[in-house]
C-alpha cells in the first residue's frame, strides 16, 4: 500500500464488546511511505465519536429546527429532543430532581459560566493541580499546592476552607488529565460541606471511563465537555445547584434568556433558559446524550475492567524500560483512568511525540496539557512557558477502541529510541 491512496478501512480486533467508535479503520502514513493502522492514544484531547453518536445526529436533522419558540412540527420535535437530551445528560451524571444543567461549549465555558454565578463575595480554593479551565476563572482565589498525598488534599481543603468568612466553593478535578490519579472527591465533598462550603467537580476526563453519582457523591457542581465523552466537539454541561444560576446575571444576554423586555429587562427564572440566550447547540446536545446513552448501556463494569487491563499492560511495560520515566503525584499503586505521562531521558517531549507519529503511526499528546503548574511541579522544573519544551511531558491515553496492539506498538517504539 502506499502512502498517497486515501486511509482505509480494517477491522479492529477488541476483547470486550464495546460501543463501536468512529475511525478506528483509519490508516495513516509514516515514513517511508507505507500507511499503518492508526494508534490513537490521545483520547484525553478528544475522543473518537461513537457510530451510536452519529447515527443520533443523522436522525436528527431531517427534522432540524429552532428550539423553544416555533410552533412547527419540526421545531417541536426539535425542541422535544433538546430537553430530552438535557434530560437524559442530567441522569448520566446521577443529577438530584432540582439540579439545573445548562449546555455549555465544554468544560473551560462550564467553569466559567461558574465563576460568573457565585456570589459576588465568594472564594474559592483549588489546588495547583488543576487543568487551566479549572485553575484560571476565579477572581477571589486560594491556590493550594498540590498534596503529596490524598488525605493531604483533604487537610490542607480543611484548612483552608476553616479560614474563609463568606461564601466558599472548592474546585477539584475529579481525575488528572496529566497523570489519570483519581481524587477523594467523596471526602473533599464532606469537608466542603462541613465548612458550609460548596463542591465543583471537573469531570471532563472522569465521565469517559468511570461512572459519576453526583447525588451519590454529594457534589454541588460537575462540569464536563463532550468531545471527551465520545460525542462531537462543541458541547458540554454544567449540571448543579439551581440557586446561584437563578439569582446571577445571565452568562450570556439576549433571546431565550429573558421573560419580557421594555425599558426594564426581566430575566429568565428558569436556570437553564436564564444562562443559555441564541440559539443553543441542539446537535451537540442530542449527540453529548447519545454517547451517554450508548455507555450506559454498554454498562461499566466491562469497560472499566478492559481499560484496567490496558492500562497495567501499559504501566508495567513502560516501568521496565530504561530512561522512561511516568509522572505521578501519589505513587504507583493510587487508582487512575486510562491516562499516562511520562518523560524519556534525553529527549524531548516534542521529539518522542514526533518518532511515535512519523515512525510508527502512533498519536499522543505532548507539552503541558493546559496544567502548566502541575507539570512543573511533577517534573520539579522552573517552566520557561509554554513553549519551553524542556518542561513537558508525553502523555498516553487510551478508551474505547484502545486495543492492546496499540499499547504494544507504543511500548516497543518507546524501547526501541532507548535503544538508540
Ligand atoms: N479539565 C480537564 C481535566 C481537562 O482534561 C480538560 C481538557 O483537556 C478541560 C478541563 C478543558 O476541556 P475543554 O477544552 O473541553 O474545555
Amino acid at each position: 500500500r502506499s502512502a498517497s491512496s486515501e486511509p482505509s478501512v480494517t477491522t479492529p480486533a477488541r476483547d470486550v464488546s464495546s460501543p463501536a467508535v468512529l475511525g478506528s479503520d483509519l490508516e495513516v502514513p509514516v515514513k517511508g511511505g507505507r500507511l499503518v493502522p492508526y494508534a490513537n492514544l490521545d483520547y484525553a484531547a478528544s475522543a473518537p465519536c461513537l457510530e451510536a453518536v452519529n447515527a443520533a445526529v443523522a436522525a436528527a436533522l431531517p427534522a432540524y429546527s429552532s428550539v423553544h419558540r416555533g410552533a412547527g412540527y419540526a421545531s417541536q420535535l426539535t425542541t422535544a429532543r433538546y430537553e430530552q437530551a438535557r434530560h437524559t445528560v442530567k441522569a448520566f451524571v446521577g443529577a438530584r430532581p432540582d439540579d439545573a444543567l445548562v449546555f455549555t461549549r465544554n468544560t473551560t465555558d462550564a467553569m466559567n459560566l461558574l465563576a460568573r454565578v457565585l456570589p459576588e463575595d465568594a472564594t474559592v480554593v483549588v489546588f495547583d493541580s488543576e487543568h487551566h479551565a479549572s485553575l484560571l476563572p476565579w477572581s477571589q482565589v486560594v491556590r493550594l499546592a498540590p498534596p503529596a498525598f490524598p488525605g493531604e488534599a483533604i487537610r490542607a481543603a480543611d484548612e483552608a476552607l476553616s479560614q474563609i468568612d463568606g461564601p466558599a466553593l472548592l474546585v477539584v478535578t475529579a481525575a488528572s488529565n496529566v497523570t489519570g490519579e483519581l481524587w477523594p472527591i467523596a471526602g473533599l465533598a464532606h469537608i466542603a460541606h462541613r465548612h458550609g462550603a460548596r463542591i465543583a467537580v471537573d469531570a471532563a476526563q472522569l465521565v469517559p471511563h468511570r461512572r459519576l453519582n453526583l447525588t451519590a457523591l454529594d457534589l454541588d457542581y460537575v462540569a464536563f465537555s463532550g468531545h471527551k465523552l465520545y460525542a462531537p466537539f462543541g458541547a458540554g454541561a454544567l449540571v448543579g445547584r439551581a440557586d446561584w444560576l437563578t439569582q446571577a446575571l445571565p452568562y450570556l444576554q439576549g433571546g431565550g434568556a429573558v421573560k419580557s423586555v421594555a425599558d426594564v429587562v426581566e430575566w429568565s427564572d428558569d436556570p437553564e433558559a436564564r444562562h443559555e440566550a441564541g440559539t443553543p447547540n441542539v446537535l451537540g446536545a442530542i449527540a453529548l446524550a447519545a454517547a451517554c446513552d450508548a455507555l450506559s448501556a454498554t454498562g461499566w463494569t466491562d469497560l472499566v475492567r478492559e481499560e484496567e487491563r490496558l492500562v497495567a499492560r501499559l504501566r508495567e511495560g513502560i516501568a521496565g524500560i530504561p530512561g522512561v520515566r511516568e509522572l505521578s503525584l501519589w505513587g504507583p499503586d493510587h487508582p487512575r483512568v486510562g491516562i499516562l505521562s511520562f518523560v524519556v531521558d534525553g529527549r524531548s517531549a516534542r521529539d518522542v511525540a514526533e518518532f511515535l507519529s512519523s515512525e510508527h503511526g502512533i498519536g499522543v499528546r505532548d507539552g503541558k496539557f493546559c496544567a502548566h503548574p502541575f507539570v512543573r511541579h511533577l517534573l520539579g522544573t522552573a517552566d520557561g512557558g509554554c513553549d519551553d519544551d524542556t518542561a513537558s511531558a508525553v502523555r498516553a491515553s487510551i478508551g474505547i477502541g484502545s486495543t492492546e496492539e496499540h499499547v504494544d506498538r507504543l511500548l516497543e517504539a518507546l524501547r526501541s529510541l532507548a535503544k538508540a
